[in-house]
Order: C-alpha cells, then structure tokens, then sequence
C-alpha cells in the first residue's frame, strides 16, 4: 500500500486531533528511525522525551519481549512483582518513599491534584482545595490538568473551567506568594517548562518555592513528566537546585516508550489515598513496569547520568556556536539533553526544511526549536544535526559569516 493510501484512511478513520509531519516511521535504532520509503533521519525529538534510551535498545526490547512472553496484564486485583520492583528502584533513588503507577503525565498530575485535595480533607480542611500552577505551563489535557496548565488557548471550547486553579508567571516569587492563601492545597510546576518553550527559572526560584510551601503548609508538587528520567544530566531535575518537592509526577521516558506514569510522594502524604480512593486498570502493569526497570537499570548505570550532562553541554556550546553565526538564533537554552533554541521567526519551516535533511526537530511555543534526542546520543549524532541545522539557517538567510 502506498503512503498516500494510509493520509487518505487517516483522514477517513482517526480524530483529526494532530497536526502530522507527512512521513510514517517505520523502525528505528538507537538515534535513527525510518520511514516506509525507506529514508533515515536522525531523531532529535526522541518520540517527545519518551524514549531515553533510543529505538530497539536491546535491553529494553528483550525485558519487553520476555515479560509478554510470561505475563501483559492481570489487574491491580493481585501483587505485581515488576511493578514492586520498580517502585523500590524509583524509591532508592528519589524523595519519594511510595509510588502510584498510571499510564500517562496527564494521568499522573490529575491524580497528585486529587492526592492534595484527599491530604487536606483528610485534616478536616475542606475548603483547602486551590491549586496555583505557572503561566506557560504545560500539565495535560484532561479536565482537570487542562485546568492547571497556563495556556488558555488549549482550554478554548471546553469551557465551563474546572474550578480551583489560578495561575502565576513562571519565575515570579512575589507574584506566587500573594497567589497562595490559605485555601492554597497545592503549588504545581515544572523544574525546566518543556511545551512553553524550554524555560529554565531564575536560579534560587525553585528553592523558593520550596520555602514558600514548608512556610504556607502547602503541597509542592513538581511536574517531571519531561525533565525527570535523567532527561536534564540528573535523574530528577529538581536535584539541580537541591530541593525535593512532597509530590513528584513522571511519565514520559519512564518505561522508555511504553505507556506509563507516576506518581511519587513522601509517606505523610501518599497514606491519604487509601484503599479505593483511586485506582487504574493498566497502572503498573507487568510489560509496562518491566519495560520501567530496563530503563532505570540504564539510566542508574555508572557514568550514565554523567554522560548525559557532558553531551547536553557539548550540544549547548555547538548550538552556542551557530547563535554566533546566525542572527535569527536569539537565545540558546536548557539544561542537559533538554536544548532549545529561541528563533526571531516562527519554527515551524524550520523543523519542516530539518525534516526534509533527515533531521527531527520539533517546534513549540512558536519560534522555539526543542531538542530531546534519546540521552544515549553521541557526540557525532550531534555534530551531524549541527551540521544540517546549520545549512537550513543559512538558507533561511541572515548568515553573518559565509
Ligand atoms: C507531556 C507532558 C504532560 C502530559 O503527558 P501526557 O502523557 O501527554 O498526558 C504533562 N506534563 C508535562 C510537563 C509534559 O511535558
């Protein structure tokens, strides 16, 4: 069947919730993926963050093969040995003392929002139920966390808003700390925010925020749907600034491209959900927690993190480089294997011509180019991607060199 058969059934058979590249891929390896003409391209966008450990790793592929070939699914109605085993990993190596397994980010933030309402009725405070999130922020699309991410153009149509949530700018303390009341059950954010654009907070931000919570006896619920997995050089981003949040969520590269989230907490505040309280079919299902410890046991290999960092810091000043070269190229940043750079004009040609080079980028917010290859990339994969970014700059024109 041609490719063009397959944009002529999807455009008869699935919601046209998507705004789609015109290419289907087919397999990949490591950085490479193909698409069923058979064209190579080097992928920068690393399936949206959730595939750490690159396409077909074999140790991801022989858990993933072997445990479906024992046991899928059976239901939280029975003890899941990979499920506990994970959740012991993510707990040895984090804040969290206890894990709720979910199956995705959106998922793993409606149920941190309903474990914050649960904490503070528990204490008798019924009215303590407002979460503040950030402007720009980016949590999900379910009701709920559509109601905490900062972008009102994603909540247009599904009105009337779930109530409980207001937002502050990104970065601004004094603007958080008048938005935190006593009816404050919850501050919600994202240590770097990925879909707005990969912002990094001002330096001592975070430990204020920190504060700001322990202060007012409100949650801290950080959002490391993206940047936890060791996607920033460390395997929570939150380590970074030397804090620990009350509340974690993952998803995202947490079973390296199997569907799974999380949500990970202290012990005073997980006890409030107790039994009955929430609940999911698939969470932490045995492939899907399998395919979790394969991609833990990578990321907690000696020197993995590490790498992780120096080859975000090589990616950074090759970027760096081509800012000096390229006027269109105002900003560069981000924060390990989590790179953006900020465009003068719209990103969207941009990644297209990129594609087009065997290259994939993907664009947000606009005029941000976001760079979240597997963290398993080397050093010539990202000379390559310079290397082609480069020449599409300088098509765009604008070069100052030659
Ligand atoms: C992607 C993302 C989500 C939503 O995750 P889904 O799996 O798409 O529901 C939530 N928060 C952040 C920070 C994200 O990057």
């Amino acid at each position: 069947m041609l490719d063009e058969d397959f944009v002529t059934m999807n455009k008869q058979y699935v919601f046209d919730t998507y705004g789609r590249a015109p290419i289907m891929l087919v397999s990949g390896r490591g950085c490479r993926v193909m698409d069923s003409k058979g064209r190579e391209y080097l992928d920068f966008i690393g399936g949206l963050a959730a595939c750490p450990l690159g396409h077909a790793h074999p140790k991801l592929t022989e858990a993933i093969a072997g445990q479906a070939g024992r046991l899928i699914h059976v239901s939280n109605l029975f003890y899941i040995e990979p499920q506990i085993r994970l959740a012991k990993l993510l707990v040895e190596n984090s804040f969290a003392d206890k894990v709720f397994f979910c199956n995705s980010g959106a998922e793993a933030n409606e149920g941190a929002i309903k474990m914050a309402r649960k904490y503070f009725h528990d204490r008798g405070q019924h009215d303590r139920y407002h979460v503040v999130t950030m402007e720009n922020s980016f949590h999900g699309r379910t009701l709920a966390t559509l109601a905490a991410t900062g972008q009102s153009k994603y909540r247009r149509g599904f009105e009337p808003e779930t109530p409980g949530f207001s937002h502050v700018p990104f970065g601004n303390i004094d603007a958080l700390r008048n938005a935190v009341t006593k009816a404050t059950a919850a501050v919600i954010l994202e240590p770097i925010q990925g879909e707005g654009g990969v912002r990094v907070p001002p330096s001592d931000f975070m430990q204020k925020v920190r504060e700001l919570c322990t202060e007012t006896g409100c949650l801290m619920i950080l959002d490391e749907v993206q940047t936890g997995m060791g996607r920033t050089g460390k395997l929570f981003a939150h380590e970074h600034f030397g804090i620990a949040p009350d509340v974690m969520t993952l998803a995202k590269g947490l079973a390296g491209g199997v569907p799974m989230g999380a949500v990970t907490a202290v012990d005073g505040v997980a006890s409030c959900l107790s039994p009955g309280t929430h609940a999911t079919t698939f969470g932490g299902n045995p492939l899907a927690a399998a395919a979790g410890i394969a991609v833990l046991a990578e990321l907690l290999k000696d020197g993995f993190l590490e790498q992780v960092t120096s080859r975000g810091e090589y990616l950074r000043s090759r970027l760096k480089d081509l800012a000096l070269q390229h006027p269109i190229v105002k900003e560069v940043r981000g924060l390990g294997l989590m790179m953006a750079i900020e465009l003068a004009v719209p990103g969207a040609e941009l990644a297209a011509a990129m594609r087009e080079a065997g290259v994939l980028v993907n664009c947000t917010a606009e005029t941000v180019l976001r760079f979240l290859p597997p963290l398993i990339v080397s050093e010539d994969e990202i000379d390559e991607m310079i290397g082609k970014l480069d020449g599409e700059l300088r098509k765009m024109g604008g070069a100052r060199k030659p």
